[in-house]
């Protein structure tokens, strides 16, 4: 089977740091297997996006010399996907409407325990719709971190497949997505380790043999925290990719060495897909790096 893989981003704000290291580990992952490298645009978010975002990643990604295969993929127009999905597993009551709202469910101890799982509430519009979890997903296997095991109370959890205010959830789309664009290994950071079990139920529940995974480590800021737009990490920049580049291959273990440094974007793009091995990557999950270049 051909090796398809893909960069995913939320555009929430432009690339930085953290979404380069996920960028780059896909890509090489992808081009080291002679596959095919897709970018989807995860835009099912609107409150949380950022005018000119997804326009500005993928110029970002043409700066770093990413290019991308066939055409890239927005979810805000897949919208008619996820809905009949959700259409179907409501007939066939895998799906049901729940009206709890997160006060509720945090003063049950911050779990969902099925509360409305037998109510047969009707399309509500004060309502979630959540998947009855009759697959549940403990642990999963990582190529990088091998055995990863989720959290009982979670892997359990009916969890939301559209929000009340009418929003996809994230795991349903992506994994929708997934299956339709035949991506056979998601590469990305490993801020989403824990939702990787519930994706998994996902691809059960539909009857599909999931993707490998790969988590990347994250990078932490000075404080401690994931970077992310959220949080207003720095940009990268687009008019001089190198420093930031050489900074995440080197947080990926790569050996940069002075010939490199020498070496134009597009040959070291080439040299990193040419001496990509998983085995590299740092065994943690989080890192909060120093940088020989300062990009970050
Ligand atoms: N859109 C997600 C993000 O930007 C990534 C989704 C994924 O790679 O599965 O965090």
């Amino acid at each position: 089977m051909s090796y398809i893989g893909r960069f995913a981003p939320s555009p929430s704000g432009p690339l930085h740091f953290g979404s380069l290291v996920a960028a780059l580990g896909s890509y090489f992952q992808a081009k080291a297997h002679q596959g095919q490298w897709l970018v989807r645009i995860e835009d099912l978010d609107p409150p949380r996006e950022m005018p000119g975002a997804a326009d500005l990643i993928l110029k970002t990604l043409d700066a770093y010399h990413l290019h991308w295969d066939g055409e890239v993929v927005y979810q805000s127009e897949r919208h008619e996907l996820y809905q009949n999905q959700i259409d179907r597993w409501l007939a066939s009551g895998q799906a049901y409407y729940c009206q709890c709202t997160r006060k509720q469910i945090k003063a049950l101890g911050g779990f969902y325990r099925g509360t409305c799982r037998n109510l047969h509430l009707t399309n509500e519009s004060q309502c979630a719709i959540r998947l009855r979890m009759t697959h549940p997903i403990y642990q999963f296997e990582d190529q990088r971190h091998g055995t990863l095991t989720i959290p009982t109370s979670l892997a359990d959890e009916d969890f939301i497949i559209k929000r009340r205010d009418g929003l996809f959830a994230y795991n349903l789309a992506v994994v929708l997505d997934d299956i339709d664009q035949g991506v056979t290994e998601v590469v990305r950071g490993a801020d989403l380790i824990e939702p990787t079990g519930r994706q998994i139920s996902l691809y059960h529940m539909l009857a599909k043999t999931e993707v490998k995974y790969l988590h990347l480590p994250l990078a932490l800021d000075k404080t401690g925290h994931k970077l992310s737009k959220q949080n207003h990490a720095k940009a990268i920049d687009n008019d001089n990719p190198k420093p930031a580049l050489l900074d995440a291959m080197q947080f990926l273990g790569f050996d940069i060495t002075e010939e490199i440094h020498q070496a134009s974007v597009s040959e070291i793009i080439a040299w990193g897909v040419e001496n990509w091995h998983v085995e590299q990557l740092p065994a943690a999950t989080e890192i909060t790096p120093i940088f020989s270049n300062r990009s970050l």
